[in-house]
């Protein structure tokens, strides 16, 4: 067996000729000049053989890493021209138009950083995360390109942080695949707007028959604008945080009216006034029953907090109604100003998380698309830019199967 032939099973170049190889760098990159074994040169996109118009100049494509030797080959492709597309530069089965890298670095890249950090991805695949990262962008933009939202019946719609923190996102779910289907930049209403004008269709909008968003006025008054069909329920998640955070607001209140003595009796309840009754042990509630003698207002905003929670467990519109009447009379009566305003909320919103008993929506829906994303916030320890984020979130989590579009050329690795 030749040396060729020989590195060709190595590397399993299939239906690729070896013309020419060499190790450069002190040995830790192997080169290697080849030429595809084909019939005519054929355009990019209608695939169809085209005469040449020059040969463009020699040009290399980075591929995999083999026990810590970089792999590139070089290869001179044809300009043609196509009667349909114009002169481009003829298909190459190993790699994307104008792509640096090969269809199987591309390969490894995605599904790498699909269950690991990008940095270790990296060192794994011995490339910089910035070529990484760069790659990750150029595929999915390109899988992505010209993609349309398709069969969007129940939408959701969120608000994320990212750059620790200090910038935000919105991010559109279709809530019954629970994938990501858009991600823009801001949180406002502009940027809300620009999905319904720019993604959607009339006929879609009009398609839209359930929601969900958090309460703020961007989004809710967004929806009731773009898709006057759809019903919508205010997310679960958003409302209890908001009650928790008037739970809250009442714990700092009566730290600070007290002594030392008073402190150490509400010491560690921060925590726990936020627990629901189904995670708590039996000891915590003993502690905060016992709250009834020590301290009598934070009681009194917990237990209102805990009644409310039975709310998400009605089948019955009017039994739910009956039991919130009550629990916003109770909560008024219990003169503590940010229960009161929680109340305001809720009447404010009425109409909106009533509609959860009819269906319990919540953008928290199936594996839990939220929890996903703040893994992969975290993996990547603070975004500098919206793309690397808007990447990672498609990559996991899009409506397009990105690794299941890069085409099996040279993917056998
Ligand atoms: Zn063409």
């Amino acid at each position: 067996m030749g040396n060729t032939k020989l590195l060709t099973k190595l590397l399993r170049l299939k239906n690729i000729k070896i013309t020419w190889f060499e190790f450069r760098n002190r040995d830790k990159e192997l080169h290697i000049g080849v030429k595809p074994y084909k019939n005519g040169c054929r355009c990019p996109t209608c695939n169809r053989r085209c005469p040449i118009v020059r040969h463009a100049t020699n040009r290399s494509w980075t591929d995999v890493t083999i026990l810590g030797r970089k792999i590139v080959l070089w290869y001179v492709p044809r300009d043609i021209n196509c009667p349909t597309h114009g002169r481009v530069q003829e298909a190459i089965p190993w790699a994307a138009p104008y792509a640096r890298a090969t269809y199987r670095l591309e390969y490894l890249v995605c599904s790498f950083s699909k269950v690991m950090p990008q940095k270790a991805a990296a060192e794994i695949l011995k490339m910089s995360a910035s070529t990484l990262s760069d790659v990750l962008h150029r595929v999915i933009t390109r899988v992505r390109r010209g993609h349309k939202i398709r069969g969007l019946v129940t939408l959701g719609v969120d608000e994320i942080s990212y750059c620790k923190g200090r910038k935000f996102a919105t991010i559109v779910y279709d809530l019954d695949r629970s994938v990501v289907v858009w991600v823009g930049l801001g949180k406002g209403r502009e940027t809300i707007d620009k999905f319904f004008n720019t993604e959607l269709s009339e006929y879609q909008r009009l398609n839209i028959t359930w929601a969900s968003s958090d309460m703020s006025r961007a989004y809710t008054e967004a929806i009731k604008h773009h898709c006057p069909k759809a019903k919508l329920v205010i997310d679960r998640f958003h409302l209890v945080k908001a009650l928790n955070e008037a739970v809250d607001e009442v714990r700092k209140e009566e730290w600070r009216d007290l002594d030392v003595e008073g402190r150490k009796a509400v010491r560690g309840l921060r925590w726990l006034l936020g627990m629901g009754p189904s995670t708590r042990t039996k000891s915590q509630t003993r502690f905060l029953n016992d709250l009834r003698k020590s301290n009598s207002r934070i009681h009194r905003a917990w237990v209102l907090k805990d009644e409310f929670d039975h709310f998400w467990s009605y089948n019955y519109l009017a039994s739910a109604e009956a039991f919130l009447k009550k629990w916003m009379t109770a909560a008024l009566k219990s003169r503590i100003p940010s229960m009161r305003t929680f109340v305001g909320t809720l009447k404010a919103h009425y109409a909106n998380i009533i509609t959860f008993i009819e269906r319990p929506l919540t953008n928290a829906v199936g594996e839990g698309v939220n929890r996903i994303l703040k893994i992969v916030k975290n993996r990547a320890s603070g975004f500098r830019n919206l793309d690397s984020f808007t990447d990672l979130i498609f990559l996991t989590k899009g409506d397009v199967d990105i690794v299941a579009h890069i085409p099996a050329g040279l993917r056998s690795v």
